[in-house]
């Protein structure tokens, strides 16, 4: 059995419509989490492009401030070259004399300061220092030895020097600049020059990127931030660490790790250089090119600021953008979901027409089918209703027949047997040479024959009768036709007509000729029956009713004797001494074949009222 779709139940129904709530709050889930996702993508692309910035910023910020740095030490290096070539400095060197003492004590100071040199001394080939830029200052370098001092025996040996390292006396940090007075073979002395970086760590400073320089070894020296002033970049084990101290010729240089790490996964470095919270830097390095040897120099450039504005914009607009195409997304699905909602709206309004439509055009055609039905039996029944009037009326003029036949028996018999006496008679009067008689008598028999030929005509009339032409027509033309025939008798009569009724149309279907031979006999009889009366007046009226119209025809004379009024309607009888008695009988036939009817009484005061009832016409 092919298997049907069931209806859900109203129970099925619960769980399915709970599992598309959740299927719903599913994809709320699943499109939120996109959209976080999405905004998280944009806001990390975004810090990506930061950084990259920031680092292309760093390296491009490098040169300028490798340049100051540069410029310091250049600008200090060209004086203990020049001073180590001025005869004054080695006569002070070799002679030793208070007074050139004194007046290279002054150059040195005036040099220092118009170089801005922290201090330019000159040390004698034992190490011990003769002049300096600083003498008869407290912390003067003037007698102090430095015969241990790195820059000072390199110098006596390679001929020039560089070494960052402590002040001995000063306990300041700076690069000591040292230039041989002499040969290698036969050195005389050093002259030093101490740059104490201060002004360009100051100017590092003020970028706000802590800048700093280390030595081959990745020893902090130079730099903005002084506390990372002798940190490592790596971890430095202690051995190591005691050497480098040597070198530096810093006891207390601290040596341990410089506090900036690369963060894991942005590339880019973690340092707190004004203490507190670390932040993030964007970091570049390149060795510095003419300075003292293995030198790098190192900028970092702060990124957290820029990445954390530059994100959260991102991030920002990322997230209007998305909410605003998801409006968008949302208004047009809305859209097009309403359209739809709206296209099945109205194919249900369609259909349900369409339906309303079929449903009426069916009852209609019901209904036509049942008015043409009703249409088809009242026709059937009308058609029933005329055949059975006509067979009426046949059945009718037959009885008629009948009884007029009945009459001819008798009415003709009488003359017959008159007219066969006479001829027998008249043959008995020629037998007897009377001529004369027999003529009478023939006389007599042609009088009879008349009498027959009257009697059989009158009868021929109503049998030979063929159904009317029957038109529309008014029943006053049938009586003016009527009266005109008449119009003779009437006046000879000396009989006064009288005309009264209704003056409007008096519509009936008729055969005019039969119609006036009725009139014509029922007037006649009146003024047969207006013979005797003193003052004749026959009366004529119409009269019209809703179905019937009528025309009654009254006389003032004796009126219908009460034997004649019984049997009015019944052939051959009258009163009349040559009446034949036919006249109404055939009067009745015709006018009951058009559906009407004559009715006839006596007036109260006097006189026959016969009234002729028709049938009105329609519209
Ligand atoms: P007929 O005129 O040949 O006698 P009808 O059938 O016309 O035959 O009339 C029948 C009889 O009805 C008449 O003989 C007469 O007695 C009577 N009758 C008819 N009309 C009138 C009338 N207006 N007044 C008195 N009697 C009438």
């Amino acid at each position: 059995m092919a298997s049907s779709p069931s209806p859900a139940s109203p129970l099925s129904n619960v769980p399915a419509s709970a599992a598309s709530r959740w299927g719903r709050a599913l994809l709320v889930l699943l499109a939120l989490g996109g959209f976080a996702l999405a905004v998280e993508g944009v806001g990390r692309f975004a810090e990506g492009r930061v950084v990259e910035r920031l680092r292309e910023e760093a390296h491009l910020a490098l040169p300028l401030a490798g340049s100051a740095l540069r410029a310091e030490i250049d600008r200090q290096r060209a004086v203990p070259l020049v001073l180590a070539q001025e005869s004054t400095v080695r006569a002070t060197l070799e002679m030793r004399l208070a007074s050139s003492v004194a007046a290279t004590n002054e150059k040195l100071r005036r040099l220092a300061t118009g170089t801005r040199a922290s201090v330019l001394y000159l040390i004698d080939a034992n190490g011990l220092a003769v002049a300096a830029s600083n003498f008869g200052e407290a912390d003067s370098f003037v007698g102090s030895s430095y015969r241990f001092r790195r820059y000072f025996t390199q110098a006596l040996e390679e001929g020039r020097a560089e070494q960052y390292a402590l002040g001995t006396v000063s306990g300041r940090p700076g690069l000591y600049i040292a230039e041989r007075i002499g040969t290698a073979e036969v050195p005389i002395g050093v002259v030093v020059a101490k740059v104490e970086l201060g002004t360009v760590e100051g100017e590092w400073a003020s970028t706000g990127r802590p800048t700093y320089v280390t030595d081959a070894e990745g020893v902090v020296l130079a730099t903005s931030v002084p506390a990372w002033r002798f940190l490592a970049e790596r971890e430095i084990g202690e051995g190591e660490a005691a050497a480098i101290r040597e070198r530096l010729q810093s006891g207390e240089a601290p040596l341990s790790r410089l506090p900036v790490r690369e963060t894991r996964t942005e590339g880019l470095l973690r340092a707190a250089p004004g203490g507190g919270a670390p932040g993030r830097f964007a970091g570049a390095s390149q060795a510095l090119a003419g300075g003292p040897e293995g030198w790098q120099l190192h900028l970092l450039a702060p990124a957290d600021a820029a990445i954390r504005q530059e994100g959260a914009l991102a991030r920002l607009l990322a997230a209007l953008a998305l909410a605003l195409a998801a409006i968008a997304g949302f208004a047009s699905w809305r859209r097009r979901q309403r359209e739809g909602e709206r296209r099945a709206a109205l194919a249900r309004t369609a259909a349900e027409l369409e339906t309303r439509v079929a449903a009426r055009t069916a009852e209609l055609t019901q209904a036509n089918a049942r008015l043409q039905g009703e249409i088809a039996e009242r026709a059937a029944a009308e058609s029933r209703v005329l055949k059975l009037r006509d067979d009426l009326a046949q059945a009718n003029r037959l009885a008629t027949l009948g009884q007029i036949t009945a009459g001819v028996a008798h009415e003709i018999n009488q003359p017959l047997a008159a007219i066969r006496a006479y001829a027998e008679n008249a043959g008995r009067f020629l037998e007897r040479g009377e001529p004369r008689q027999a003529g009478a008598n023939m006389g007599h028999v042609v009088q009879l024959t008349e009498r027959i030929d009257t009697i059989t005509e009158a009868l021929r009339s109503v049998a030979r009768r063929a159904p009317g032409r029957r038109r529309r027509m008014d029943l006053s033309e049938a009586l003016d036709g009527a009266l005109l025939m008449l119009a003779s008798r009437i006046r000879e009569a000396g009989v006064t007509l009288e005309r009264s009724g209704v003056t409007g149309p008096l519509p009936i279907e008729a055969d005019r000729i039969r119609l006036e031979q009725v009139l014509v006999n029922l007037l006649r009889n009146a003024l047969d029956a207006l013979g005797e009366t003193p003052c004749p007046v026959i009366t004529l009226e119409t009269g019209a009713g809703e179905s019937t119209v009528g025309l009654t025809i009254r006389d003032n004379g004796p009126g219908l004797a009460p034997d004649a009024l019984e049997r009015l309607f019944t052939p051959f009888s009258t009163t009349k001494p040559n009446g034949l008695g036919l006249g109404l009988v055939i009067s009745q036939d015709i006018v009951s074949e058009m559906g009407g009817r004559i009715l006839a009484r006596n007036a109260p005061e006097g006189g026959a009222i016969f009234t002729v009832e028709l049938r009105r016409a329609g519209p």
